[in-house]
């Protein structure tokens, strides 16, 4: 194993405001009862920055002012809309070393991860709807497709600029204004966008941030002026806002929790399936709904793989988020990391064995070692709850149809994994698994022109792809 010298980027490439308030109507106010909370870096427990929390009064100017700049901005003519898009997309590529840095930040992620993945995707998702915003015509949704309005949207912190852009993108594109509740743990790099919104010169209410806790979510998804409600983050959350929107009239997505499996054959190459496996459970610290958390893997090859897993991830590296060598940054949050640390102790006391490599942790932050848990049935909860964490939970299964019948043996239904060196086989799996998303010979790959979203309790409605314009037209 290779030592590394420590190699961090700098944090002084991107400025940090002591306070922030709410970006609504096209500039930043202080909130109207003077709440205000903080917002830490998970690595450090440092408090970057204080943060004001949007009332009701507050989220009533907010969808107001959205609900203003929604006549003028959908009758502008898609190719103008593009050009903002287009706009805010270049920007966000020559400001994306300032943003990479804030996201690491904020969220704990490792840079490499914040530099080489969430950016780059994050511009990919403004220019790939920039292109559709003067060809709407042509998407198959009939020949004038019509905006829905106002649409609330209400995002996780495990993505946060990228969800962002999930949301945004294709609202704007289709000629929608937003407000947009970013997350109480992540909330910079939102208002770091709003003021990219400003330099890409973006008429005023078109975009709207509010930040805040949970409340402020639950009041503006419930509010009566608002069109269509977009929501990303967990199922419990998710059932409620569906209770809230039901029989209102407002277009609903949901993009939920996930328990993918990650099927490995015997015929699979091994060392591409445990790169694969890594990538799949401990990318971002395992805080990826559509994580391949359960390994199935056939019981032939099982000992072999295990041995090889174990090797490559005693190879990880786990520590600074701005050090460009760490692989496994922070957990994001202390309540995060307790859920993480409880289900772990459930799995040990239900009788899985748990091993992780041995690694040094910081004193200081909110950190897990990478985990795997062997032995694990279906009953145990390790094998039904999502732990959005760095814990992967292994089965072993001996035919493909034990495979498939395991893969589906969940509530959820985002993504799975199939490894196999035989291409019929992947077609004959993937063509049975209740999943979103089925990645072959690799995992966690994610294209702007390519829907994303999930069967039962992992959600409903597609974002991303032409499909992701639909959930904003009417
Ligand atoms: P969460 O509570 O569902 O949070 C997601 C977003 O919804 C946040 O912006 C949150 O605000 C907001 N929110 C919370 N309660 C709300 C309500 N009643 N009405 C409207 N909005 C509300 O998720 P979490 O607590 O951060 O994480 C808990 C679990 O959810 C995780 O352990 C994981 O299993 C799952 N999760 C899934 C995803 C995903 O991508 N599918 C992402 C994150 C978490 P606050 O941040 O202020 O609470
Ligand atoms: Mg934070």
């Amino acid at each position: 194993m290779f030592e590394y010298a420590p190699a961090p980027e700098s944090r002084s490439v991107v400025e940090i405001a002591s306070s922030y308030g709410l970006f609504i109507d096209g500039s930043f106010d202080g909130g109207k009862d003077g709440n205000v909370f903080k917002t830490v870096n998970p690595a450090t427990e440092e408090v970057l920055a204080e943060v004001t929390s949007a009332g009701p009064e507050d989220v009533d100017r907010a969808v107001a002012a959205a609900r203003r700049a929604s006549g003028p901005w959908s009758a502008l003519p898609g190719s103008e809309r593009a050009k903002y898009l287009f706009r805010i997309a270049r920007i966000i590529q020559e400001r994306s070393r300032e943003l990479a840095v804030l996201e690491s930040l904020d969220n704990g992620k490792p840079i490499k991860e914040s530099r080489d993945v969430d950016l780059p995707l994050v511009a990919a998702h403004f220019f790939y709807y920039a292109g559709w915003a003067d060809k709407l015509a042509y998407a198959g949704f009939g020949p004038d497709p019509r905006p829905l309005g106002v649409a609330a949207q209400v995002i996780p912190w495990n993505f946060p600029l990228l969800m962002l852009a999930w949301k945004v993108a294709p609202a704007l594109a289709t000629g929608n204004t937003v407000v947009l509740k970013p997350a109480e743990t992540t909330p910079l790099s939102a208002l770091f966008f709003a003021d990219v919104c400003r330099q890409a010169e973006l008429p005023a209410g078109v975009v709207n941030i509010v930040t805040g806790a949970g409340d402020t979510g639950a009041y503006l998804v419930a509010h009566p002026d608002v069109d269509k409600v977009a929501f990303t983050g967990s199922t419990d959350v998710g059932r409620e806002i569906a209770r809230t929107v039901a029989g209102t009239g407002k277009r609903l997505t949901l993009e939920l929790g996930g328990k993918a499996a990650n099927i490995v054959f015997d015929d699979a190459p091994i060392d591409q399936a445990v790169e694969g496996i890594v990538n799949g459970i401990f990318f971002n610290q395992g805080h990826v709904c559509c994580a391949g958390s359960r390994l199935l893997v056939q019981e032939s090859v099982a000992d072999e793989l295990l041995s090889s897993l174990k090797r490559r991830m005693s190879t990880l590296r786990v520590g600074d988020p701005l050090d460009k060598n760490t692989d496994i940054g922070a957990i994001n949050s202390a309540a995060q990391l307790s859920r993480i640390k409880e289900l772990s102790e459930i799995g040990e006391s239900e009788g899985a064995e748990r091993w992780s490599p041995a690694c040094s942790l910081p004193d200081r932050g909110f950190w897990f070692a990478p985990t795997i848990f062997t032995g694990v049935t279906q009953a145990h909860r390790i094998a039904r709850e999502e732990i959005f964490g760095p814990v992967l939970s292994v089965l072993t299964f001996r035919t493909p149809d034990e495979a498939v019948a395991k893969a589906n043996n969940t509530p959820y239904g985002l993504s799975a994994g199939i490894w196999t060196e035989k291409g019929s086989r992947i077609l004959a799996v993937a063509d049975q698994l209740r999943a979103g998303v089925v990645w072959a010979n690799t995992f966690n790959k994610f294209d702007p022109a390519s829907p994303f979203g999930g069967y039962k309790e992992s959600g409903y409605g597609r974002e991303g792809g032409r499909h992701g314009l639909e959930a904003y037209l009417a």
